[in-house]
């Protein structure tokens, strides 16, 4: 592999959302253990971070994308620690943790004892008006499911749903949860990837019922004290990851607001060119970046792997952000907030009561309400004004809450393109993608495309891309 004439590894990192922060951290600390490495970032927008952002208002705090991460992935909660956070690191209240799903008009609480969408205990899921009666037939049945070693090697989540546990369980309940998670569809996402711990437990031991409370026996034997909390988040808010992993980075070159159009072959190994007209000589270019913009980097290099990139679909998603006196509030159902299913013909998805999930984040005297609109079921949403989102999102909750009050601030963030959609074929797509990027040596991918869109999935994805480059260097 060539170097610089200095004999430095020169590699660039393209993106510099939390998967190329966590790259470019992960090569900044090699160059201070002595690695020879001239690390690079580039970033399209003026600020890093991506979707990342969070702001103080009136002492609560607005994320305008994530708010989250989840507790059993570890990646994010460590590399928080490793910035100096630990402190700063809060569980949710799971105390309160109620979800309600929207049915008929009404708030329905999700009932006791659903392990995501598998039923481990009788009584609550038989009285609940979410699960219709052939579902409740359908549920019983699945106890007698009998393993499928050769089953489909990927299906859609709704026809595996379906098969399991009914229509009525797929509507009610399946689809508003991947909605809220991915702004997804289950008729076009892959049970293989977005459910893979349910399609392996098929294929190993038929019925999920079975197999659920199954390894919940283990883990009650296998763990110690309380359970973690389900969600994990920065009292401050998430933003202050960010500022740790930049001021980490003092090494390394950040090109902020400067957009890559290509990277190409070069004598050098790889240019990547920049929209000012610069370029960059690299050994290795990290691509940390939605599929559709590396694809579109990398159409000259590689076009079958740009190909394969363009073929992962991805959604839109806007957050409207409320702020309430305390009182206003009050009255809310007990709990983290509610989802909403497609057959409610509503434009929120979803909306957490903030004040409720993370009480610390939240000022004395105020409620903080997150609304959640777009996803795959509603395209057209980014195209609404400011105005007409807030019109939206109030009479919306006016009519599902009774929830007249005006809120003492609002924010509303659009992010078109950002969630990943792992639509059936998922698996097979990446084998293609891995064998294409055989063939550029050199080229490492991260981020929320492949193999989970969480921010613990990014930084993970990011670190060993970072890791994969710095291996020619170390040996
Ligand atoms: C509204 C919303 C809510 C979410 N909620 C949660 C949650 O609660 N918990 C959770 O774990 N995950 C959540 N996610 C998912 C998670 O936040 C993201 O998957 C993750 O943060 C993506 O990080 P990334 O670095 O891969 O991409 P991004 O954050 O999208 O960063 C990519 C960066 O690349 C830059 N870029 C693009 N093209 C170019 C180019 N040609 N040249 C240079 N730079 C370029 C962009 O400007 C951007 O800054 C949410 C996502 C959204 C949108």
């Amino acid at each position: 592999m060539t170097a610089s004439p200095g004999g430095r590894r020169r590699i660039v990192v393209v993106g510099g959302g939390i998967a190329g922060l966590a790259a470019a951290f992960t090569l900044a600390r090699a160059r201070h253990q002595g690695a020879p490495v001239e690390a690079t970032l580039v970033e399209a927008a003026p600020r890093l971070g991506g979707v990342i952002q969070s702001e103080q208002v009136e002492g609560c705090v607005v994320e305008a994308g994530p708010d989250s991460f989840l507790a059993e992935k570890p990646e994010a909660a460590a590399t928080a620690r490793e910035m100096g956070l630990g402190d700063l690191l809060i569980g949710s209240n799971d105390r309160e943790r109620r979800t309600y799903i929207l049915h008929r008009g009404k708030l329905q609480p999700l009932p006791d004892g659903l392990m995501l969408l598998v039923p481990t205990r009788i009584l609550p899921v038989v009285t609940t008006p979410l699960i219709p009666l052939p579902s409740k037939l359908a549920m019983a049945g699945d106890w007698f499911h009998r393993p499928r070693p050769d089953g489909p090697e990927d299906e859609s989540v709704a026809d595996f749903v379906t098969r399991h546990f009914g229509r009525g369980m797929l509507e009610n309940i399946a689809d508003p949860l991947l909605a809220g998670v991915y702004g997804g569809d289950s008729g076009r996402l892959s049970v293989r990837s977005v459910l893979a711990r349910f399609w392996k437990m098929e294929r190993e031991q038929g019925s999920l019922t079975r197999a659920t409370l199954k390894a919940m026996r283990q883990r009650r034997a296998n763990s110690t004290g309380n359970p973690p909390p389900l969600f994990m988040t920065l009292k401050g808010g998430l933003s202050q990851l960010v500022a740790k992993l930049v001021a980490q980075l003092d090494d390394t070159a950040v090109r902020l607001g400067r957009r890559v159009e290509a990277v190409e072959r070069s004598e050098a190994n790889y240019r990547v060119r920049l929209d000012d007209g610069t370029t960059l000589d690299a050994d290795a270019v990290i691509l940390a970046l939605p599929a559709h913009s590396a694809s579109r980097i990398l159409d000259g290099l590689g076009p079958a792997l740009a190909a394969r990139l363009a073929e992962i679909p991805y959604s839109s998603a806007m957050t409207v952000s409320l702020g309430f006196e305390a009182g206003q509030v009050a009255g809310l159902p007990p709990g983290f907030g509610f989802l909403v299913p497609a057959k409610e013909r509503r434009r929120l998805l979803a909306c957490t009561f903030v004040h409720r999930k993370f009480p610390e984040n939240v000022a004395e005297g105020r409620g903080l309400l997150r609304c959640f609109m777009g996803g795959s079921r509603d395209t057209e949403v980014l195209s609404l004004s400011d105005a007409e989102a807030l019109e939206t999102a109030q009479r919306e909750l006016r009519e599902i809450l009774g929830l007249t009050a005006q809120p003492l601030f609002a924010r509303i963030h659009r992010w078109p393109d950002s969630m990943a959609q792992y639509v059936v074929g998922h698996v097979e797509r990446l084998r293609t993608i891995d064998a294409e990027l055989e063939k550029l040596p050199g080229i490492y991918l991260a981020g929320n495309a492949y193999s989970g869109i969480g921010i613990s999935d990014c930084i993970r994805t990011g670190r060993a891309g970072a890791e994969r480059a710095l291996a020619g260097v170390r040996g």
